[in-house]
């Protein structure tokens, strides 16, 4: 005999998903309003082993994907919270590159997240977290591009 399983699950959601995350919406929006997509590999700059996890996995990247790929950050820029590099990729690319993030990691946290000309949004409700969801400085964020 099997037995459903129930599982709480809004009280963890209730304290990691803020009301700006929460909002309704009259209508779907379409996939076609995303551009590119962003993966940010965040890394510890002061620790030798996960420095070493993220340039294996970039170049593990590089030989594999026709992605853009930014520049090594160890000091915080822009929203995000800790060292870390972009990939930036087309669409396209989504339904192999994501995957390949998603097994080869190592432990590190990623922000994958779609451009969508709302910076705000494409940061926090637009968003998914491999690992770690780290905190964002979403208020220097601007709502749409200008
Ligand atoms: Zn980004």
């Amino acid at each position: 005999m099997t037995g459903a399983i129930t599982v709480d699950i809004a009280a963890p959601i209730a304290s990691l998903v803020t009301l700006t995350e929460r909002g309704m919406e009259d209508a779907p929006k379409e996939i076609a309003a995303i551009t590119e997509y962003h993966a940010h590999v965040y890394y510890d700059p002061s620790n030798e082993e996960d420095r070493g996890r993220a340039a294996t996995l970039r170049a593990w990247v590089e030989a594999r994907f026709p992605a853009r790929m930014g520049r090594w950050h160890d000091v915080p820029v822009g929203p995000h919270p800790g060292a870390m590099y972009q990939i930036a990729f087309a669409p396209e690319l989504f339904p192999t590159l994501a995957p390949f993030l998603m097994l080869n990691r190592m432990g590190l946290t990623v922000l994958l997240h779609p451009e969508t000309g709302r910076p705000r949004d494409d940061h926090t409700r637009h968003a998914a977290w491999l690992g770690e969801i780290l905190t964002l400085k979403t208020e220097i964020l601007p709502e749409t591009d200008a």
